[in-house]
């Protein structure tokens, strides 16, 4: 008997020739395999030539069903299955459901096996030309509110390349807010359909991006990729007071001027926020 173990698969983001040998392997030979949907991951290993073997259950597990899950998962573990973990697509835990099942496992004394397959954040980011050496990812943002506008604020003063998950129909509406807070010259670029018939890496500035996007919806699957804030010279303060004026003037709320100034002069966001406060409005 195989000592048992989790196993957490990657799966093909779009091209089905991206399944590697050891990922077939592992889900040709699972006790059973932890899927988002159950008729799709059916698919995949029907597709990919596998076949599934007679008493070889598809558990479902979604965001949802995850922590009722785990109780099961790890019982069979424990007595010795092989349980594989994938998503729908790319890594699981990526976005997607499994990290919580990896430290149950793991918190139990027995063993957390990966096979790594594609990612979309990964394939963007190296496909966009932006610096690699260091990058932060922001899984999907926020969509609305005070929780979208601290973090596009955050992260236009970010110093690593930044990546991120964005649905088509938002992603004209995220361009612009980021051109807002980073500067519309920013770098940035746009990988789609990554690893499929349609796909497209675009680069440019922020600006450019936004009219690309705005000039009809891209279809797809979208991953967004931003250089990091440019390393400022240290500023002045009539410099942070002027430069928060100007967009101020140009009638940015005094969160988001604070943004676009800390990211265009390097400063603390706390910097350019006191001088927005401390203008006349
Ligand atoms: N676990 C996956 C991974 O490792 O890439 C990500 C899952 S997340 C729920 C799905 C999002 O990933 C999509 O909405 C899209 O933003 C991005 N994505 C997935 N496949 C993609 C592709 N082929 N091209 C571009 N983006 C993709």
């Amino acid at each position: 008997m195989t000592a048992g173990a989790l196993v957490l698969v990657g799966t093909p983001i779009g091209n089905l020739g991206d399944l590697p040998p050891r990922a077939a392997e592992a889900l040709r030979t699972a006790a059973a395999i932890c899927c988002e949907d159950t008729r799709r991951t059916g698919r995949l290993v029907e597709l990919a030539g596998m076949g599934r073997r007679d008493g070889q259950p598809l558990i479902r597990l979604d965001d949802h069903t995850e922590a009722a899950r785990i109780a099961e998962v790890v019982e069979r573990v424990g007595r010795g299955e092989r349980v594989v973990v994938v998503s729908d697509a790319g890594m699981p835990g990526i976005a997607d459901p499994g990290e919580r099942l990896v430290r149950a496992v793991a918190e139990a004394g027995l063993t957390v096996e990966v096979v790594p397959g594609p990612s979309a954040a990964v394939t963007a980011l190296v496909a966009s030309g932006l610096p690699t050496g260091r990058f932060a990812f922001e899984g999907f943002l926020p969509r609305k509110g005070e929780a979208r506008a601290d973090r596009l604020a955050e992260l236009s003063t970010e110093t690593r390349t930044v990546v991120f998950y964005e649905s088509p129909h938002r992603l004209a509406r995220t361009l612009t807010d980021l051109a807002a807070v980073c500067g519309p010259d920013r770098p940035a670029a746009v990988g789609r359909e990554l690893t499929k018939l349609h796909e497209e890496v675009r680069r440019g500035s922020l600006a450019e991006l936004v009219e690309w996007a705005s000039a009809g919806e891209p279809r797809g699957e979208i991953v967004v990729v931003l250089a990091p804030a440019p390393p400022g010279a240290p500023a002045t303060s009539e410099e942070v007071v002027a430069a928060v004026a100007k967009a101020r003037d140009e009638g940015l709320s005094a969160r988001d001027a604070a943004a676009r100034v800390a990211a265009e002069l390097g400063v603390p966001r706390r910097v350019a926020y006191d001088a927005a406060l401390g203008l006349p409005r």
